[in-house]
């Protein structure tokens, strides 16, 4: 390797992975294996010190986890990455270090459906709380932000409107404030945006979508970008103070850029268990191989698809930051040059029952409660996905009842588009 950085989709082929050690296996093996033999007492005793970096047990790392993890890491320019099982269990993992009772987070109104849920009623039963605000209110973003917030959160893309996150804006007042802010990539993933870059502390990804990209996996990353202070304030002592979980080890700044990363695995993934399996992580690994030429077409199959619609009188709206017409296209525009993502929201004239006829009508589209996969998908948000939430909660999340979501898949345009066309005749009939 020289010193050269290697590009994007360098990396998504070769980052975090060699030929096989054992055996010189090209492609990254499936370690199908729970436990790794010690060399002798002293080195086990120096694995479970830290002292030594290596394989215990598979609830904690894996070859093949670990391939992935460092893969994420290095395409999102983080220090760390964990693994985890799923989207969910990332979001809780990326918490976890943070958090206590009494603890908040403030986070973006705009989420997918389950985080929400997971956020305003699930975590309660930890002592922890959510306040939701509109993030493009800055003064109220700061405003939420008191003496007991551990995290500011938000999408890059948010889900399902395609709603772009001002993340440069958000990390100033994290900053400030001296807390870090979690982005979810999931909808837009590394190629179109790198909140570390752009200031963020910690991107959470649901490996299920984009990164997989076939709809074959469950799982999710965490990734650290190795640069918060956790000593600057005694806000996060479970960072840097003696942790009574790992013998009175200090994490940070004692483990120094990988302190987070190191108390995800040691402490978060052997006691929660949210872990990856070696299957998932082979898929996802060769899903991301071809993260960018996917992402290419997605973002232009979904620019076509939305200008059509939006020309379509039988089409009240279309969310899509990529259209001229939209209030985050400039900001698109700046954050997100390489295109607004595939995911959007549109309104049909007729309202609700055109939009479920619309939903039963297509073909080439599945009905399914997935996104950001090589297949187009549909799904009306407001009766699945966003049912949980009040009808408040839906419309500040993007998902009144007479809008459907489209997860624009690579197919080949003028096939989406004639699919959509003659569903929507259908459904206006
Ligand atoms: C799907 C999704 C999640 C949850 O991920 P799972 O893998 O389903 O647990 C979180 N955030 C966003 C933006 C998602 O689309």
């Amino acid at each position: 390797m020289t010193d050269r950085p290697q590009g994007f989709d360098t990396l998504a082929i070769h980052a975090g992975t060699a030929p096989d050690p054992a055996t010189g296996a090209r492609q990254v093996p499936i370690y199908q294996t729970t436990a790794y033999v010690f060399k002798d007492a002293d080195h086990a005793a120096r694995l479970f010190n830290l002292e030594e970096v290596g394989y215990i047990y598979s609830r904690l790392t894996n070859p093949t986890v670990a391939a992935l993890a460092n893969r994420v890491a290095a395409l999102e320019g983080g220090a760390g990455a964990i693994a985890c099982s799923s989207g969910h269990a990332a979001q809780i993992m990326a918490l976890f270090p943070l958090m206590g009772p009494g603890k908040n987070i403030v986070a973006s109104s705009r989420l997918y459906g389950g985080t929400i849920t997971q956020f305003s009623q699930t975590i309660k039963r930890f002592g922890w709380s959510a306040k939701f605000v509109d993030t493009d209110d800055l003064k109220a973003v700061e405003a939420a932000i008191d003496d007991n917030t551990r995290a500011l959160f938000c999408e890059t893309i948010a889900n399902p409107g395609g709603y772009i996150s001002d993340i440069p804006a958000l990390a100033r007042i994290a900053d400030l404030k001296g807390i870090p802010l979690i982005v979810d990539n999931t909808t837009a993933t590394p190629w179109l945006a790198r909140p570390i870059e752009m200031g963020a502390t910690l991107v959470v990804h649901s490996a299920t979508k984009y990164l997989t990209g076939n709809g074959t996996v469950t799982g999710g990353i965490v990734v650290d970008s190795g640069k918060f202070n956790w000593s600057a304030s005694d806000k996060f002592p479970s960072l840097s103070q003696p942790e009574p979980a790992y013998h009175g080890l200090v994490f940070h700044p004692t483990l120094g850029s990988m302190a987070y990363t190191f108390h995800s695995i040691a402490i978060g993934l052997r006691d929660l268990g949210m872990t990856m399996n070696p299957q998932g992580a082979h898929y996802t690994l060769m899903g991301i191989e071809t993260l960018g030429l996917r992402m290419e077409r997605h973002v232009k199959n979904a620019q076509i698809v939305a200008e059509w619609l939006e020309q379509d009188p039988r089409v009240e709206a279309v969310t899509y930051a990529g259209l001229k017409s939209s209030p985050w296209h400039r900001r698109a525009e700046a954050l997100l040059p390489k295109g607004a993502g595939a995911l959007f929201t549109f309104a049909l004239k007729g309202g609700y029952d055109a939009c479920v006829k619309l939903i039963d009508n297509v073909k080439l589209f599945s009905h399914v409660a997935n996104l950001g996969d090589t297949r187009s998908l549909i799904i009306h948000s407001a009766s699945t996905t966003h049912r949980q939430l009040s009808p408040e909660q839906q419309v500040a999340a993007g998902a009144p009842p007479n809008v459907v979501r489209l997860s624009i898949g690579i197919e080949d345009v003028a096939d989406i588009i004639a699919d959509l066309d003659q569903a929507m005749a259908k459904a206006t009939a």
